[in-house]
């Protein structure tokens, strides 16, 4: 099937095209692992994984995915540094090699990460490779070496600078982003890592080293300039050293456009000469209770964070999921509460069609005419640049219009056999047999206490019954009042 994407180059919805079908290369910004990732973070990577899981199981393609793991930029230093507030606990003493604590710093943050993207459905196996940036340092150079060396870097007090101007005679830059003419500030050098389109200038491609920070050797035309890559680099040179250019899609949130993506196009093309891809996909970003997601609002959350609320994983996902990537989602208490029952209908109708089924579901070769609609409007729907909205909307549809009782066996198995390949791109069913939840008993304490109360409500001493029934309740029992007396059930 045809998968139509959202490109920012060219500001279209388009027919997807690998060049090198069945394969698919795809590249993802990674995390900057100084701290846990926060659930906006987390909506960039689910998207990632969606599109992935689509490609797969829509499009029939094998993809190649590529996620770098920022470990080297101003907050990992600043974090890692020696006597830093924000180095971890868990990872006892710092050492006085800087090197060591960032690496130590970023590998404690990486493993957290992983935790959190599994917990949320991602495979791990899908990814071929999340490499770490300064594990790409002599990639790094090299690539900052070429741009040198076609004429469109500079030195500076040992930093090495991106010429935007001498650029800008050669290509265009601002192909995600208009880049308003009197924005650009011809000859300005910027050393910060992030800065927003009304500060364009000659970006920091290597910069020097500063005392007490990690720092590697880099002979560039006749100089060492010893120090450490800026942020933008480690992308172009990671994806042309485990993708090759182009590659066919990258993906990003909307804030990478600028100046992150538009840099690596310029860096990609001014020292290999290629455009690192053709589709470039983005995600709009995750608010809060209709805000932006800050610290100071006291709405920001970690994974963790939400987790700790008793909230289950696989609701985020699927919260996420539901919203379309291109548009911003607003992320609720209430939305997970929906979420969570809407999850709970479509396991509860899976579970009766496991139930009713009593033979082999992959042997079954008759066609079932419903079963075979329902994946044509869906996969439809997911081919349409990802709408899961629309995909999930059609899959309600159908089970409220189609009680498992009143299906054909032909019709279960093929419903069977589609949630199953649906589930490779949600990832948030289950195809086991219903669990039988056994109820667990009542302590004996508990149904000592409902007993006392029994009996002072039949001396009349309402002043002592309601204090035990208070008691109890605030165990977490109820005590329910009947002809033959009383039961107590947990709440
Ligand atoms: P970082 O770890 O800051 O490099 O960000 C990792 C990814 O998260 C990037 O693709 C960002 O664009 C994305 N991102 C950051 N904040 C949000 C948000 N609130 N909603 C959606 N994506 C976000
Ligand atoms: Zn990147």
């Amino acid at each position: 099937m045809t998968i139509t994407l959202y490109n920012s180059l060219t500001r279209t919805i388009e027919p997807f095209a690998p060049l090198n079908a069945p394969n698919v290369t795809m590249y993802s910004c990674g995390p900057t692992v100084y701290n846990f990732a926060h659930i906006g973070n987390l909506r960039a990577f689910l998207f990632a994984d969606l599109l992935q899981r689509t490609l797969r199981t829509v499009g029939g393609y094998d993809v190649r995915w590529v996620m770098n793991i920022t470990d080297i930029d101003d907050k990992t230093i600043r974090d890692s540094a020696f006597g830093s507030q924000a180095w971890p606990t868990a990872l006892g003493t710092q050492s006085d090699d800087p090197k060591k604590n960032l690496r130590d710093f970023t590998e404690y943050y990486t493993k957290e990460f992983v935790a959190d993207i599994s917990a949320i459905g991602i495979d791990r196996a899908h990814l071929y490779a999340m490499p770490n940036a300064t594990d790409y340092m002599p990639q790094m150079q090299d690539l900052i070496r070429r741009i040198y060396e076609q004429g469109f870097a500079y030195i500076r007090s040992g930093s090495v600078y991106f010429d935007v101007a001498k650029w800008r005679k050669a290509d265009v830059y601002g192909k995600l982003f208009t880049i308003d003419a009197e924005n650009f500030q011809e000859g300005v050098r910027i050393d910060a890592d992030e800065y927003d389109r009304e500060s364009v200038s000659d970006f920091v491609l290597w910069k020097a080293q500063k005392d007490g920070e990690p720092s590697w050797d880099f002979e560039i035309g006749d100089t060492n300039c010893i120090g450490r890559p800026g942020w933008h680099i480690e992308c172009s040179a990671m994806e042309y050293e485990l993708l090759g250019l182009p590659f066919d899609i990258h993906t990003g949130g909307v804030d990478l456009k600028f100046p992150h993506h538009e840099d690596e196009i310029a860096q990609s093309k001014a020292g290999y000469g290629i455009e690192p891809t053709r589709y470039w996909c983005h995600n709009e970003f995750l608010e809060v209770e209709g805000k932006k997601m800050s610290k100071s609002l006291g709405n920001f959350f970690t994974l963790r964070d939400v987790i700790a609320k008793g909230i289950d994983p696989l609701d985020i996902r699927l919260l996420m999921l539901s919203a379309h990537y291109g548009t911003r989602l607003n992320f609720t208490f209430a939305g997970l509460e929906s979420t969570r029952k809407a999850r709970l209908r479509l396991q509860e109708y899976i579970y009766d069609l496991v139930e009713h089924i009593n033979f082999d579901v992959n042997s079954m070769t008759d066609p079932a005419p419903q079963a075979i609609a329902l994946r044509e409007q869906v996969f439809a729907e997911l081919a349409n640049d990802l709408n899961t909205p629309k995909a999930l909307a059609q899959i309600f549809t159908f089970i409220n219009n189609n009680p498992v009782a009143g299906l054909q066996e032909s019709e279960i198995c093929g419903l069977i056999r589609f949630f199953r390949e649906l589930n490779d791109v949600f990832a948030v069913f289950h195809f086991t047999q219903r669990p039988v939840v056994t109820a667990e008993p009542i302590p004996d304490d508990i149904q000592a206490l409902a007993t006392a109360r029994w009996e002072a409500k039949r001396n009349r001493d309402f002043a002592t019954a309601d204090t035990l029934r208070k008691e109890v309740e605030a165990r977490g029992f109820l005590i329910k009042d009947t002809k033959e007396g009383f039961v107590v059930e947990r709440v």
